[in-house]
């Protein structure tokens, strides 16, 4: 490529063509570069190959939508299903593995044609692009090059097209949640096929803004899918209190989202003398019914996603993230931490899927647990949490009360993710000069800004109230 492949002619004027200068574009979360967008790496770590890749996954899953839109096949589980992963396998800091994603990429080829061939009599006319390419992996990133963020040229119809398939991966983290846990719902599955074939097409401004709205109420739904699905296997989350200090045995730190997986770490890992610590997004596991019951999970290890690369250092032992948060591991521990389900990072040893019904074999995280040291205590004390809906209502009586005296005067919600910019202090600064007749409502990793600080309470009622756990979408708002 030469300097002159970066200008391009619009209107009769010669200007910058960004598709050329760009190594990559990524723009899905809070981190992007400069506000605006990662172009040459990406700040969570996420190299360029990688990033264009998750752009041809994506492009890919476009190809599948298509198809099986035109195929009548919208509410099909096993295509759900595997959307729905993928979808959650390009969320920031979720998998960084190429060869994963290489894979992902073949097989939605193949899936889509074979819905075509099983299905040619149902499929009528041209269909887009995405539905009809195919390649080799060698050949994976040139077309990569023709299909990313910036493909579309218009400023607002990209942006509301990436603004439902940001929507679309948020309820696809959840969907995958609820799925691993056995509950499903096709009503979703058809939704995301929707909105990746409708990125396809030329679509008004108010259509689109219509499906961007539309996908707000499938998250909800998605979310109450999942809520049930928690609350039927671990129960109520409960008001509890969560010790952030360290014991003296060798320990396991779990972190991300999946119930699951903690619930077979804390299965297998009973009697070994390894205790079990959450990192992170894994906090409100602690807050469950069913987990309380294993008096080896001691605990939270640290703060939130960004401060990993210190805290896992001086944790000692094995680290496992079951979803996303991960970032490029150091050298002084990328022996000791694992991935599983849809997380994955090159050179990281990963757990693999569950089979024929069984449990994931944590055994090799165990057996390296036994040979570490204790965690390398950074904080002593408790940490409250486990306002979830059942846990609010049961306190329903007290905070209408607290409202009808004018103990509350306000509710101030405070949600989002953490990051690592300094500028995001004001979180703790709020909470701290907020006026004492304040209920701050919380949900995502934000809540490590001020979870720590003895913001006391209002007669009994804590004065920060977690709803929601650290969340997947919260990531990319
Ligand atoms: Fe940048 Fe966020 Fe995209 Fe990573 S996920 S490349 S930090 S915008």
């Amino acid at each position: 490529m030469s300097i002159f492949d970066c200008f391009k002619k619009k209107n009769g004027k010669v200007e910058l063509d960004s598709k050329q200068i760009s190594k990559m574009f990524c723009y899905q979360c809070q981190e992007a570069c400069k506000n605006t967008g990662c172009d040459v790496a990406g700040m969570c770590g996420k190299k360029a190959d990688t990033a264009n890749l998750q752009d041809l996954l994506i492009y890919s899953l476009k190809g599948i939508a298509v198809t099986a839109k035109a195929a009548g096949l919208e509410k099909d589980e096993k295509i759900g299903k595997f959307i729905t992963d993928s979808l959650f396998v390009t969320v920031t800091n979720t998998n960084f593995d190429n060869s994963r994603i290489e894979k992902m990429i073949e097989q939605a080829l193949e899936i889509r044609n074979s819905i075509k061939s099983e299905h040619a009599s149902r499929i009528s006319g041209d269909l887009h692009d995405s539905a009809t390419w195919n390649g080799s992996t060698a050949e994976y990133l040139a077309k990569a090059a023709e299909v990313g963020v910036l493909a579309t040229d218009n400023d607002d119809v990209r942006s509301l097209r990436e603004l439902l398939i940001y929507g679309i991966k948020g309820i696809a983290a959840y969907a995958h949640h609820a799925g691993v846990l056995g509950s499903e719902d096709s009503v979703i599955y058809a939704f995301e096929i929707e909105a990746l074939a409708s990125t396809t097409e030329n679509l008004s401004v108010d259509a689109m803004i219509g499906l961007v709205l539309k996908a707000g109420e499938v998250a909800v739904t998605t979310m109450a899918l999942l809520d049930a699905a928690n609350t039927t296997a671990y129960g109520n989350p409960e008001l509890s209190k969560v010790n952030i200090g360290v014991g003296n045995n060798p320990g396991i730190l779990i972190s991300g989202h999946d119930l699951k997986d903690m619930e077979e770490l804390l299965k297998q890992t009973e009697g070994t003398g390894i205790d079990v610590y959450t990192h992170s997004e894994m906090l409100p596991a602690h807050y469950y019914p069913a987990f309380k019951k294993y008096k080896h999970l001691v605990g939270n290890y640290g703060n939130a996603w960004f401060k990993q690369d210190k805290e896992f250092e001086s944790f000692n032992g094995p680290i496992l993230m079951t979803t996303n948060c991960i970032v490029p591991p150091k050298d002084s521990y990328k022996d000791r931490i694992y991935t599983t389900g849809t997380t994955g990072y090159a050179g990281i040893k990963h757990i693999g899927d569950r089979e024929d019904g069984k449990a994931k074999d944590f055994s090799e995280i165990i057996e390296l647990a036994k040979k570490c040291s204790a965690p390398t205590e950074i904080e002593k004390g408790e940490i409250v949490g486990g306002f979830a809906h059942n846990q609010v209502l049961a306190l329903a009586d007290k905070v209408v009360a607290a409202v009808k005296s004018g103990a509350i005067k306000r509710f101030i919600v405070m949600a989002g993710c953490d990051g690592r910019h300094k500028n995001r202090s004001y979180f703790t600064e709020i909470a701290e000069n907020l006026p004492k007749d304040t209920v701050i409502l919380t949900a995502g990793c934000a809540k490590y800004r001020y979870n720590k600080l003895e913001l006391g309470d209002i007669g009994g009622i804590q004065e920060f109230l977690t709803p929601g756990s650290a969340t997947t979408v919260t990531h990319w708002q």
